[in-house]
């Protein structure tokens, strides 16, 4: 073979190696992107709506998914992890902030003050929350809204009402039997500054009455 025909080859075989790479990006990017379920991000019709809310939290009364998940989620739910807003946001709000892909950001649901239920991410997807993959393929996830900025970062009653009886649909549903609070990941209920030391998430005033809560929830799972 001559000099010039080799390197001819060459070059070819350089700009198919190429080509077939372009190709397998592509692939792999529209296969992550069709993972994505088309309710997300949208505004959805009544019927998605219902059929959305039928498959995830009773309580649920807004509903904007966030693009901010793995689809599906990579464990099987096994925990709740509480966490605070930080603020006084309203679930549109909310919604609006995790529907931002550059956030990187969500939750399975929010608590408002006035104790509305917003659901962001569906419970068989994983939320990203917690700052830990591994408890957050595990659990469902809740941002609750602070009635106090600051401070003890308090939650208003209906708010800590309508948490309890959040935590006790997940856990009938999910069939979990039993809340554990140890104070650490070793638990069922988890929160956020179990994992990342640089949050106060979800605040005094939450973080004094985890047991309570644990408590109250497996009363009511006994009770029925
Ligand atoms: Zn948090």
């Amino acid at each position: 073979m001559k000099k010039e025909e080799s390197e001819f080859r060459c070059i070819w075989l350089l700009l198919a190696g190429f080509g077939a790479a372009a190709v397998a990006v592509l692939v792999l990017c529209l296969s992550f992107r069709s993972q994505i379920p088309d309710t997300v991000g949208r505004v959805l019709t009544e019927a998605e709506r219902a059929e959305v809310i039928g498959s995830n939290s009773p309580l649920t009364e807004y509903v904007y998914l966030s693009p901010n998940a793995n689809f599906p989620r990579e464990d099987v739910i096994r925990k709740v992890t509480i966490h605070h807003m930080a603020g006084d946001l309203l679930l549109e709000d909310l919604g609006a902030s995790f529907a931002q892909r550059d956030r990187r950001a969500s939750s399975n649901y929010a608590i408002d003050s006035q104790g509305r239920v917003g659901l962001y991410v569906e419970e068989a997807n994983q939320a990203w929350t917690s700052r830990s993959p591994e408890n957050d393929s595990q659990a469902v996830t809740i941002e609750v809204a602070n009635d106090e900025i600051g401070g003890e970062w308090h939650v208003s009653d209906v708010a800590y009402e309508r948490l309890i009886e959040l935590c006790v649909d997940i856990c009938r549903r999910n069939g979990i039997e039993k809340l554990w609070y140890t104070g650490d990941e070793t638990g069922n209920l988890t929160l956020h500054s179990m994992f990342y030391s640089g949050t106060e998430c979800p605040g005094p005033y939450l973080k004094s009455r985890m047991g309570e809560i644990a408590e109250e929830v497996n009363r009511r799972l006994n009770r029925e």
